[in-house]
């Protein structure tokens, strides 16, 4: 007993450290990033090869940390009571700048009165990490339909999009470590999603067809409204 006690106390401080090093880390590869877009934009550089490779390189290194460690805020592993409106407001304000690049649309329908439990920077780096794969599935008219409701002692929320969908086969192996149909993929966002919904007692669900679109049920334990 003793032992899983100080194995929990361990890994929560290794999670806290590993959000603060990918908070770190993520501002000096953004300035990086910046100085080396303005040289790959000179007009004669013979280097525009090697430049444009480490762009490239960066952008995987961001790619990672946003996929695999904590998006929002460093924050300890606290557990409070979510009101889902609430973090649903501030993954849009995150991904709407994201959808717009795409040309497509983004429509929220979320009931102020919806409660669950869990730590708030997790729960939106695990629907971050889903929508992200949305937009990224998108192509021409694209739309993308967030919603959620109450039903026998859950919260079921839904999150659904007309972009470029999965056959079984792709279906079958999300989560999967290092499963990605991208370029720029790591093939780490759904692992670590699924491990962050599997902590908050939350189920999730795919359907999908190939060339229609791909619709992800998510479901959590139901609770009450905080006394305030
Ligand atoms: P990555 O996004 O880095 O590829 P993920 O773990 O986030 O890794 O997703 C794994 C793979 O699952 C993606 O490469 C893609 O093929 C597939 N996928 C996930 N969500 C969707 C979606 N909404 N539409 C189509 N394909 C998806
Ligand atoms: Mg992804």
């Amino acid at each position: 007993f003793n032992n899983e006690l100080q194995r929990a106390e361990k890994m929560e401080i290794i999670s806290e450290m590993a959000a603060s090093v990918a908070h770190e880390v993520r501002n000096p590869l953004q300035v990086t990033r910046g100085f080396l877009q303005l040289i790959a934009e000179k007009e004669h550089n013979s280097d525009k090869v090697y430049m444009n490779m480490a762009l490239d390189e960066l952008d995987r290194a961001s790619n990672i940390i946003t996929d695999f460690l904590t998006f929002a805020k460093p924050e300890v592993g606290k557990v409070t009571t979510l009101n889902l409106l609430n973090e649903f407001i501030h993954i849009e304000g995150i991904l709407v700048p994201m959808v717009n690049l795409q040309g497509g649309r983004i429509s929220v329908h979320i009931p102020n009165d919806l409660y669950i439990r869990g730590n708030s920077s997790k729960f939106k780096q695990a629907f971050i990490n889903i929508i992200k794969n949305s937009i990224e599935a998108l192509h021409g008219d694209g739309d993308i339909q967030i919603w959620a409701h109450k039903e026998n002692g859950k919260v079921s929320i839904h999150i659904k999009d007309n972009g470029e969908g999965m056959d079984k086969e792709a279906l079958s192996r999300l989560g999967e470590p290092y499963f990605s149909t991208k370029t720029k993929g790591t093939g780490l966002g759904l692992m670590v999603t699924f491990r962050i919904i599997e902590v908050m007692e939350g189920e999730v669900h795919f359907t999908s067809e190939k060339g229609v679109g791909t619709e992800a049920i998510i479901s959590f334990p139901q609770v009450n409204e905080p006394e305030s």
